[in-house]
């Protein structure tokens, strides 16, 4: 084998072509063959209609998927840690607040894409063009109607109100959800007002703040909490839930669209961006772009019960569909990045723990 490879270059060098233009040529082929088979995606996302979102992509393309899932912080530790030798292409990220700190890391490229900027509007996206959110949840307050009527509880401003006292249970202040959400009161009524909010807050509570989102929703059913803030698809998870207990949990609460006279409801989005040493660029573009895509789309946004993001893509989730419309709060997500660095100084000052 290796004497006829040896023969058969040695035949090409008699008709004048050099060993080394064949040896760079086919290098140069393999190096190609490569880049178009492969994608390397590090996800923060995990849910099970995104294996047919991969295998349709693996399909349509013909690059291979190999993905590294991890959660959202271990993920970012991750490409910092990789530095420059990071093999990510695409960094699928939840939470603006997450997605600002590896913008401002500079762990993603800004990438130019047309369809990109035609598909996804400017408010869900960042301002350097690095990274895109692909699907959107709202942060909305979740009450017991035998405890507190509705028009007490429908604005962020109520929940630190002293009428509310020893009523309000939230997740842990430095959680990228309520650092966004109180990076965005300071976006709009300065660091001070967010401050006096997250000072009330914490008079408000009912108990010091523990466990994740869902954790709030079943201590307003238990009686522990009157009055509670989760993101909307930990609500709708429950809607569909076939679970006795949690059924049980949507027959207590009761949930408002928070600031519907006033700024509108809170926002957040699942986004991705290219990482900055990206080896298959062009192919994580390509995956991007497939994820704006009207199918894909609706994989990704029903995957977590979000709305999709693309403009004129269909909502099919009946359960999302059933919480009604809403005023959302139109500040760009870059924006509600930005204030968690306000957020956290606030949240050491006021003891939001
Ligand atoms: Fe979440």
């Amino acid at each position: 084998m290796h004497r006829s490879n040896l023969t058969r270059s040695e035949r090409w060098l008699e008709r004048g072509l050099g060993t080394v233009v064949l040896l760079a040529l086919a290098l140069g082929l393999a190096a190609d063959v490569r880049a178009q088979g492969v994608l390397n995606l590090y996800s923060a996302r995990h849910y099970q209609t995104d294996e047919a979102l991969y295998e349709n992509f693996t399909r349509q393309t013909g690059i291979k998927i190999n993905r590294i899932e991890l959660g959202d912080e271990p993920l970012i530790q991750r490409l910092r840690n990789e530095g420059a030798n990071s093999p990510a292409d695409v960094v699928l990220l939840v939470d603006a607040a997450r997605l600002w700190r590896g913008q401002i890391d500079g762990l993603f490229q800004p990438i130019t894409s047309k369809l990109l900027t035609e598909r996804i509007p400017a408010q869900w996206r960042s301002n350097d063009n690095t990274w895109f959110g692909f699907s959107s949840r709202a942060r909305t307050i979740f009450f017991d109607p035998a405890k507190v009527k509705a028009e007490d509880v429908d604005t962020y401003a109520e929940l630190a109100d002293p009428k509310n006292k020893g009523k309000v249970c939230t997740r842990s202040g430095s959680h990228p959800y309520m650092l966004s959400l109180i990076g965005a009161i300071a976006e709009r009524e300065g660091e001070a007002g967010a401050e006096a909010w997250a000072r009330g807050v914490v008079a408000n509570m009912a108990r010091p703040p523990r466990g994740g989102d869902t954790d709030q929703i079943r201590a307003v059913a238990a009686g522990e909490c009157a009055v509670a803030l989760s993101n909307t698809y930990y609500w709708v998870r429950l809607m569909r839930s076939n679970d006795p207990k949690d059924k049980d949990v949507v027959a207590k609460v009761r949930m408002v669209w928070p600031d519907q006279k006033g700024a509108g409801t809170h926002m957040n989005i699942s986004g991705g961006a290219v990482a900055k040493n990206s080896p298959n660029r062009a192919n994580a573009i390509r995956f991007l772009e497939y994820l704006s895509g009207p199918e894909a789309q609706n994989y990704f946004a029903n995957g977590n019960n979000e709305w999709p993001l693309a403009v004129g893509t269909p909502l099919a989730n009946p359960e999302l569909a059933a919480l009604g419309t809403f005023k959302p709060d139109p500040l760009p997500l870059s924006s509600v990045g930005k204030g968690q660095v306000a957020a956290q100084r606030i949240l050491d000052r006021v003891g939001y723990r």
